[in-house]
């Protein structure tokens, strides 16, 4: 039985992108805790904190990240997931965990590129690559903590799935 991938890391370092990759290169399932959400509660991140607060939002994402689980599956988490000390537990009692690392400065340059302001309540009025610093000055220690692996994201797609395959246990070769 080959054990779940986590991929944690800031919004935009690339779970998404990289998760899909990842899981078509080892034959995984792939799993997203913000689709799920989404899909579970028939409402977005931002209508979920808008109803329940972050707080609400948070206990939300826990059941959602025991929901999807399994054997065999990729799962991209939302950026703020190991932000609950049960999370981080979990992810890493349960599988492998690994972190995309990207600096502010590129995660911001990829926000900007896409929509995304209707998807998550922005949390100040300042410019996003400020905003990214500090997010990442407060979670990069958590982010640290959970890895078993840290990849550099900052490279293309591709590059960084072929990262995380030769970081990977043997137990995924
Ligand atoms: P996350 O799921 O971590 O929030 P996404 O996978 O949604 O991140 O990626 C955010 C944006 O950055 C998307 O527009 C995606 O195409 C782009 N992106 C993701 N990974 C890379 C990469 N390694 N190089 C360049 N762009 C990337
Ligand atoms: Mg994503």
């Amino acid at each position: 039985m080959s054990l779940p991938i986590f991929l944690i890391g800031a919004r935009g370092c690339g779970k998404t992108t990289v998760g899909e990759l990842l899981a078509q290169a080892l034959g995984y399932a792939f799993c997203d805790t913000d689709h799920y959400l989404q899909h579970s509660t028939g409402k977005t991140v931002a209508e979920i904190v808008a109803a329940e607060g972050w707080e609400g939002f948070r206990l939300r994402e826990t059941d959602a990240l025991i929901a999807v689980t399994a054997p065999e599956t990729i799962i991209a988490t939302g950026g703020g997931m190991v932000l609950a000390e049960t999370n981080r537990r979990f992810m890493q009692q349960r599988g492998q965990v690994i972190w995309l690392q990207a600096s502010a400065t590129v995660l911001a340059a990829r926000l900007a590129h896409y929509p995304q302001t209707s998807q998550r309540p922005t949390l100040t009025g300042r410019s996003i690559t400020e905003e990214m610093a500090e997010i990442l000055d407060e979670r990069a220690g958590l982010y640290q903590q959970s890895a078993h692996h840290v990849i550099d994201a900052m490279q293309t797609p591709e590059q960084v799935v072929i990262q995380i395959l030769s970081a990977l246990s043997p137990a995924h070769a």
